[in-house]
């Protein structure tokens, strides 16, 4: 029987919890989420008819501080996968050490087939909608699939109206628009970090490794090019319209000026076409989904050739697949720390607007780096304790945090 996305996060933190040897009040306390909440958008549409939208916000556990998480515009947005990546996000979250909880949320829409101004509309209502469950003490929200900058700004000016200038209610905000610097780049800066690190605990170095990289959008593509700039080779990239491959290495450079140009990566001149299916086996020692959940699943995880899978994506491997690559040592990095350098740079962002103050980019990088060093650091610690695998060592260390936060709260 396939889990469903929210029934294959759960098995991942049982395990740890197993692991961990908690006792069953925790599996209430810490697995279910806190609020969830459904919102209809009604808007006019340019056309003068009106669409009607589901909007949903599932606000998993607030113990270490309040509930953050991004925002997906998507026509397969349901509830369960939102209830599953809020849920991660509480863990990555207290993986990165920074004070927040976990949350996440998304509107269920195409937003290719919205004009501006309707995506705008859509955006304003569902800020409206959500009224006071969102805020820069209770939940703030950021980027993830198909929404961007542009989109928190509306989300900050529509929350401002009622609320008063609050810069903090969402992060990822344009430069212009009390933004940080190294924001864009953070996820994909910190998966580098994350990939060099677990690199070099195995005596091996970027400079060595070919990778395989799934999705071309925010994460995917500045992964690839932190990963060209250290001399690793990229043998194959895929985005929505198709993949491409050439064993010798791509050129990013050159690649990203070909997306910044068609949109695509297929047709880049010096290489051969690849489905999205071959380039998850394709020859690598590093595969990289930075795309959808769910791609390597039980019946393609006996095929993956690489030697570590690298979750630049939320929940790209299933519970299912994992034991499968765990049986077969290929090391799974998992999501909860390897992504999340998007989030620890929200939180700094969040700091420099809560305080009215500008890092550098400099401090911005120095620090994300630090953050996902130390991250790796307690995974390693416990992995060692517990003698288990990396995904199961994480999960360990974000449970180990969030219950530690919970009983000093208590219930009252
Ligand atoms: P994005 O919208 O910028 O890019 C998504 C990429 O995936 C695009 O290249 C798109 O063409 C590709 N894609 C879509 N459907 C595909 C398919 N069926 N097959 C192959 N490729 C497909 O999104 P993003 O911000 O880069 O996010 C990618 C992943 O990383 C998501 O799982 C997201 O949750 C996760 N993530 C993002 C951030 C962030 O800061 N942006 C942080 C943490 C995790």
């Amino acid at each position: 029987m396939t889990l469903s996305a929210y029934e294959s996060t759960n098995q991942f933190i049982h395990r740890a919890m197993t692991a961990l040897k908690l006792d069953d009040r925790y599996t209430t306390l810490l697995v279910t989420p806190s609020r969830e909440i459904r919102v209809e958008l009604a808007i006019e549409l340019d056309n003068g008819t009106i669409g009607n939208f589901i909007g949903y916000r599932v606000q998993h556990d607030e113990s270490r501080g309040p509930f953050k998480g991004g925002l997906r515009y998507h026509p397969e947005v349901e509830i369960d996968e939102v209830r599953s990546l809020a849920s991660l996000m509480t863990w990555k979250t207290a993986v990165a050490d920074v004070p927040f909880g976990g949350a996440k949320g998304g509107i269920q829409v195409d937003p290719s087939t919205l004009s501006r101004t309707e995506l705008e509309r859509l955006t304003r209502r569902f800020v409206d909608q959500l009224g006071t469950t969102i805020g820069p003490n209770e939940d703030i929200p950021a980027p993830d699939m198909n929404t961007n900058a542009q989109v928190m700004a509306w989300i900050f000016d529509q929350y401002s109206k009622r609320h008063g200038f609050s810069p903090a209610v969402v992060t990822g905000k344009p430069l212009s628009l009390h933004g940080s610097l190294g924001r864009e780049a953070a996820t994909g800066r910190g998966c580098y970090f994350a990939i060099r690190e677990a690199l070099k605990s195995d005596g091996r170095t970027v400079d060595q490794a070919k990778f395989a990289i799934q999705g071309f959008g925010n994460v995917g593509s500045w992964f690839a090019k932190f990963v060209a700039e250290a001399g690793g080779k990229v043998v194959a990239v895929s985005d929505a319209y198709g993949g491409i491959q050439n064993s010798a290495g791509l050129d990013i450079p050159g690649l990203l000026a070909h997306h910044r140009a068609t949109g695509k990566v297929i047709g880049f001149a010096g290489s051969q076409p690849i489905s999205n299916e071959e380039l998850l086996t394709s020859e690598c020692d590093v595969l990289v989904p930075a795309a959808l959940g769910h791609v390597i699943h039980e019946k393609n995880a006996g095929l993956v050739r690489a030697k570590y899978v690298l979750e630049a994506a939320n929940g790209p491997v299933t519970f299912e697949a994992d034991e499968i690559l765990n049986q077969r040592n290929v090391v799974c990095l998992p999501d909860i720390w390897v992504n999340g350098g998007g989030v620890t740079v929200s939180y700094f962002e969040w700091v420099q607007n809560t305080q009215n103050f500008k890092w550098t980019e400099e401090q911005v990088n120095a620090q994300l780096e630090k953050h996902v060093v130390d991250g790796y650091r307690a995974i390693r610690d416990m992995q060692a304790d517990l003698k288990c695998s990396v995904r199961t060592a994480a999960f360990a260390v974000g449970v180990s945090r969030v219950k530690a936060a919970t009983d000093a709260r208590g219930l009252g």
